[in-house]
């Protein structure tokens, strides 16, 4: 009878748990509480209790003694009269290394499997809005009719020759020399256990591992940002002694054509009319959200072009919080065409608009008296092309234009 069931409630498992489910168990809540994915200080007192529970309960002896006699029985007695072992010294000791020693460091206790890493592209709109992916995995599995075994219980016995290994040191002398080289174990073939034909496992034929097509639902929430990582822990292939690597899918952000992001913040190109810009009126445009955004230039206010202005809490959410960055707006003055107006009405302007800027020329100065011209690329922007970009590209005659206009 066991007289304190509190270690096995942290773990989530009855009394009766063997081995393999109390690992099980552990580190699927080990993963959820390791303060490296859950910083709250909550979590860490959490991460501390199971790492203590499944110090005792994966320990033959200390596990009798805390059946028959519950916490006061362990050395010490109470909450931390645990054997001197920090929650992080069992975790790395489970794992591997904790997440930081992934690939680097010589790895204890279990091999840990690869991770497998996919991009997931999003637009703006699925980021601001989130959205759930499904994605199918192709993966390798344990065998499920033989458990990983290769064969029927109790029938596959660790190869003799080789311990499990599937490899055998092999020492040959050679003259002098004494030459040590690793070959494939003969006794087994290299599989590490010896099993009679016919008690084979009749799905994965011995191997251990059979194929599984999964399918995975990737939340992507609203404010996710571009690099940032899912982690579905233990999603990757699995192997007989092997604790399965990591399913990380990485965001990568589509650009937008009309909207950028910066952190939280948005920013959008805002093209206004002339009379807009001069004398006020209504805008609008669709924002990512899908709904419109409205806003009125009022009379009296001029936006030049290159002017900015912000429209507080219409950027992206931020992530896991309800509050939202901000909307940049750049303008740009789209001009009239040419002859937009007749000469006559054009005079009008010059009651409106403030005076033209006074010709300086300095008194007894040459003046040459010239013509302004429509720019043609293949008789204006030879030289400038040259020296731009020392090339005969075709291209670069468009390009070069746009840069002439905005110099001049
Ligand atoms: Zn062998
Ligand atoms: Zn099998």
């Amino acid at each position: 009878m066991v007289k304190d069931t509190k270690y096995y409630d942290l773990l989530g498992v009855s009394p009766s748990a063997g081995e393999n489910e109390l690992k099980k168990a552990y580190r699927k809540a080990a993963l959820k509480y390791h303060p490296d994915k859950n910083p709250s200080p909550e979590a860490a007192e959490k991460f501390k209790e199971l790492s203590q529970a499944y110090e005792v309960l994966s320990d033959d002896q200390k596990r009798e003694v805390y059946d028959n006699y519950g916490e006061e029985g362990l050395s010490g007695g109470g909450p931390g009269g645990m054997g001197g072992m920090g929650a992080e010294d069992i975790f790395s000791q489970f794992f591997g290394g904790g997440f930081g020693g992934m690939g680097g460091g010589a790895p204890r206790g279990p091999q840990r499997g690869k991770d497998i890493k996919h991009t997931i592209s999003c637009t703006l709109e699925e980021l601001y809005k989130g959205r759930t992916a499904k994605l199918a995995l192709n993966k390798t599995i344990l065998c499920k009719l033989c458990d990983g075994r290769g064969g029927k219980e109790g029938k596959v016995k660790q190869c003799g020759s080789c311990h499990g290994s599937g490899m055998r040191f092999v020492t040959r002398q050679m003259g002098p020399m004494i030459q040590r080289f690793q070959t494939v174990c003969d006794s087994c073939q290299g599989t590490g256990d010896i099993c009679d034909v016919k008690d084979r496992c009749t799905v994965c034929k011995g191997k251990k591992t059979q194929a599984e097509r999964k399918i995975l639902q990737v939340h992507i929430d609203p404010g996710m940002k571009d690099g940032q990582r899912i982690v579905f822990s233990g999603e990757g292939d699995q192997e007989p002694n092997v604790t399965p690597g990591d399913v990380v899918f990485v965001v990568d952000e589509k650009p937008h054509d009309k909207f950028k992001r910066r952190g939280h913040d948005l920013s959008y190109d805002c093209e206004l009319d002339l009379l807009t810009a001069l004398a006020g009126g209504d805008v609008a445009f669709k924002h990512i959200s899908g709904d419109y955004i409205k806003f009125t230039v009022l009379p009296g206010e001029v936006i030049a072009p290159g002017a900015q202005r912000v429209i507080e809490k219409q950027g992206m959410p931020v992530y896991r919080n309800s509050d939202k960055g901000n909307l940049l707006i750049n303008f740009t003055v789209k001009f009239p065409e040419d002859h937009f107006a007749s000469e006559e009405k054009l005079k009008q302007l010059e009651s409106i608009l403030p005076p033209r800027a006074p010709v300086e020329i300095p008194a007894g100065a040459e003046v040459d008296e010239c013509d302004i011209q429509t720019i043609d690329p293949r008789r204006h922007q030879q030289s400038a092309r040259r020296d731009a970009y020392d090339s005969d590209d075709e291209e670069g005659g468009a390009h070069g234009q746009g840069v002439q206009c905005a110099s001049q």
